[in-house]
């Protein structure tokens, strides 16, 4: 063997790991892009709006102000406070949460990879609500811990309740995951769901992480938080952040609120791999969170334009009668069942310049995942061209007239 060329044999870390199908999807559809060919980019779970533009005046200002060093591991201590202080608005329970309790992150994910870190280790499994997004089963096996998927209900918009977790669990379940509105589905679980759920994990003594960064993106009704039916958080993190609720994706600012004893393990932990999150991120972070009515004009824009979009999307796939697919409540994705969901997307991409991500990202191959995250004609364009693409993929006996 020549030097420098030793054969890399991947660490038992990471023998397993796969990369973000969900980033992946996004990577190909801008390489295919820059080519030449036109996309329409429906994979990408990335708002198309801007940043509110007084949070990027913010931003600039911290700069000017000095925010370009080190902050306290767990962020800075207004943001802190404000995320506090908006959590104990709906939180009743024992023990209010204080800035102590949080951890601000680089992205909500990171957030999400150190709670399970901190809480799973060899033998302990983790019920994962499926279909549920990419990463949370590959951040549980990164904890080596065991992931296990547990199927959601059809006629319940693919959602799981305490019955079908108690079957899934064994002695060695340590926690479940959940997330609403639910990614890649839309579907938000009421108070009365959560609180069922909750009661078998208090029960049981599991962990509950709570991942609600799309809440704020609701079209019908209310997503309510873990936060609103919690009366203890003694077993509970509750994961959020600004990349969805106000178009900062690449900001990368999310945090966690956790009981005390796992938020300082979780700074701990992140002392060693990142440090803080981006100084000048977590002062836009701060804006956001407590410019209120200034930005509120804009988070409404957004608001009605997604609205409109997933409004426009429903309209075709219901004119479209024999597409089975799950009516989103919150986030902005449509799950659409297409029986095999990669060869579907590979050929959507290939022959109609239609990127979305296959369901099998998520744990159910039989779908993919549509982003209504995108401008309104290319929304209305794309899925046009996938109700025809799966049209014409359909026995001819099946096929809508
Ligand atoms: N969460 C978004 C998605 O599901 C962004 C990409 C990622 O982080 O997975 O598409």
């Amino acid at each position: 063997m020549t030097k420098g060329s030793a054969q890399y044999i991947p660490s038992p870390n990471v023998v397993a790991l796969r990369e973000s199908a969900t980033i992946a999807a996004s990577v190909r559809a801008r390489a295919l892009r820059a080519t030449g060919r036109e996309i329409l980019d429906l994979g990408a779970g990335e708002l198309d709006f801007e940043t509110p533009a007084q949070v990027r005046q913010a931003a600039e200002e911290a700069i000017e102000r000095g925010a370009t060093r080190y902050t306290a591991t767990e962020g800075i201590a207004q943001l802190r406070e404000a995320i506090a202080a908006r959590a104990n608005t709906i939180y009743r329970g024992a023990e209010p949460i204080q800035a102590s309790d949080i951890v601000v992150s680089t992205g909500s994910k990171q957030a999400l990879f150190n709670a399970c870190y901190v809480l799973f280790g060899a033998g302990d499994e983790v019920l994962i609500p499926t279909p549920a997004w990419t990463s949370y089963s590959e951040m549980v096996a990164l904890a080596r811990a065991t992931p296990v998927a547990v199927r959601g209900n059809a006629t319940r918009a693919l959602k799981v309740n305490a019955e079908s977790l108690a079957a899934a669990a064994t002695d060695r379940t340590r926690a479940v995951m959940l997330n609403s509105p639910t990614n890649p589905t839309g579907a938000v679980y009421d108070r009365a769901e959560l609180s069922a759920i909750l009661e078998l994990a208090a029960e049981r003594e599991w962990w509950v992480i709570s991942d609600e960064i799309y809440r704020r993106l609701v079209y019908e009704g209310e997503a309510p938080s873990i936060l609103d039916v919690a009366r203890s958080r003694e077993r509970l993190v509750v994961v959020d952040g600004v990349a969805k609720a106000y178009a900062m994706t690449g900001w990368r600012i999310g945090w966690a609120i956790a009981p005390p004893a796992v938020a300082r393990v979780m700074g701990a932990l992140q002392s060693h791999t990142t440090s803080n999150a981006a100084a000048p991120s977590q002062h836009a972070a701060l804006a956001a969170l407590t410019m209120g009515d200034v930005i509120a004009p804009a988070l409404d824009a957004m608001l009605k334009d997604l609205r409109a979009r997933r409004d426009a999307c429903l309209s075709l796939l219901r004119d479209a009668p024999v597409v089975e697919f799950i009516e989103p409540r919150g986030a902005f994705y449509i799950f659409i069942k297409v029986g095999d969901g990669e060869a579907f997307a590979e050929k959507l991409l290939n022959e109609d310049g239609v990127a979305v991500v296959p369901g099998s990202a998520f744990g159910t191959p039989e779908y993919v995942r549509l982003s209504f995250a995108a401008p309104m004609d290319t929304v209305v364009e794309g899925m046009a061209r996938l109700i025809r693409a799966l049209r014409d993929s359909a026995p001819e006996r099946d096929r809508p007239v």
